[in-house]
């Protein structure tokens, strides 16, 4: 495939992914499956022969959904709600609303209610993650999700179908991580923006096509490039919020060293075993995966684990980006500054929404942290 800049194809997407979806439709004649983040194991629903469709409401100005939703709600719930009230989502056959707090569960019902003609699914992904017998729910519930999706398309994902699938997803993350690397030596051509652009594009693309798109890249530009004066920085929260924020780092001078982020390097990290059975490899990397602060551990082992992992990553910095009104990831928030303050690993918390929050303060703050965390460093 020819294209000038190896960069468009993704743009494309993020530009107007139901207008891909759409073509995508009437290119296959398949079922479109959208899917609230995060979680919601994409490779079943592929297998299934349909498109999933990461949404994300994050950003998006809601006036029709505040009267359906409480005002307190956040804007990755609200926002998705308001997509479909405009009609964004028309496109979609199915929505997939994955348990993952209260916000999540009352979006549900009232989704359900919004959009009668759309098969919705309420997946129940366990909150307690490290009962002894989460493993046996997960896969029970994961195995009902794929007869739901199966009955949606009518096509049958047999083991072959399966295997195909897992592998094709294999082969993405891989690629995906090696992007992520890239970002870390090449960060002027490989920017934290177009890192976003390829996984999240990803989560709403065919797999396979958006493989072929990222052969084009250039892989084989190794110029080296000085990055020590760059910061590196460890990120958790949910999405990349406000957009724009990643060009702002960029610019800054940051480095994403590593991040929690569902549709960052979360949504890439785990490789995924090739010996297992498909849907076992799917169970596993779900357990395995950083928890999402929804998610119930001990408070102590989260704080612990974080802090170990931001080392791991040696970052010199963090920054968490909290989605306002977000019980879950303001909960933990004290316990894990408190943490890094012992460690002396400066951080900074950002409370993002699409209401109330100007990118300008956002800026002022950064601008503010990065010169605070450059006087620091040795
Ligand atoms: S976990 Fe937080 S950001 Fe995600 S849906 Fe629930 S309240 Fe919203």
């Amino acid at each position: 495939m020819s294209v000038e800049d190896p960069w468009k194809p993704f743009r494309d997407v993020m530009q107007n992914p139901w207008e891909y979806a759409r073509a995508w439709k009437e290119r296959t004649r398949g079922k479109v499956v959208g899917h609230l983040l995060p979680d919601v194991p994409e490779e079943i629903i592929h297998a299934a022969g349909a498109l999933p469709v990461a949404i994300e409401g994050a950003g998006i100005y809601a006036s029709h959904a505040q009267a359906h939703i409480p005002g307190y709600t956040c804007n990755h719930a609200m926002g998705a709600l308001e997509l479909g009230l405009r009609g964004d989502l028309a496109v979609l056959d199915g929505m997939v609303i994955p348990y993952v707090c209260d916000t999540t569960r009352n979006l549900f019902h009232i989704w359900d209610r919004c959009f009668p003609d759309m098969a919705n699914e309420f997946l129940r992904i366990p909150k307690r993650i490290g009962h002894p017998k989460v493993e046996s729910y997960l896969t029970a519930e994961f195995q009902r999700f794929a007869g739901v999706m199966q009955n949606l398309t009518g096509e049958s994902a047999g083991p072959d179908r399966f295997v195909s699938t897992a592998a094709l997803y294999r082969k993405s993350r891989a690629r995906l991580r090696e992007a992520y690397d890239r970002h870390r030596q090449q960060p002027s051509v490989w920017t934290a923006d177009r890192i976003n652009l390829l996984t999240a594009s990803a989560l709403r693309a065919d797999r396979a096509e958006h493989l072929e798109w990222m052969e084009a890249l250039p892989w084989e530009d190794h110029t080296a490039e000085d990055s020590s004066s760059r910061i590196r920085l460890y990120v958790r929260g949910k999405v990349w919020d406000p957009p724009g924020i990643l060009e702002m780092l960029d610019s800054l001078g940051f480095i994403i060293g590593r991040d929690e982020i569902v549709t960052g390097f979360r949504s890439i990290e785990q490789h995924g075993e090739s010996s297992l059975d498909p849907m076992e490899t799917i169970v596993r990397s779900h357990l395995r995966r950083v928890p999402y602060p929804g998610y119930h551990i001990d408070p102590a082992q989260a704080v612990e684990g974080f802090v170990a992992r931001v080392r791991e990553a040696t970052a010199a910095a963090v920054l968490l980006l909290n989605p306002k009104f977000c019980e879950a990831a303001a909960f933990d928030t004290p316990d894990l500054q408190v943490a890094l303050e012992k460690a002396g690993i400066p951080s900074l918390v950002l409370e993002t929404s699409a209401r109330g929050v100007s990118l300008g303060q956002i800026r002022i703050r950064l601008e503010a942290f990065q010169e605070m965390v450059s006087g620091e460093l040795p």
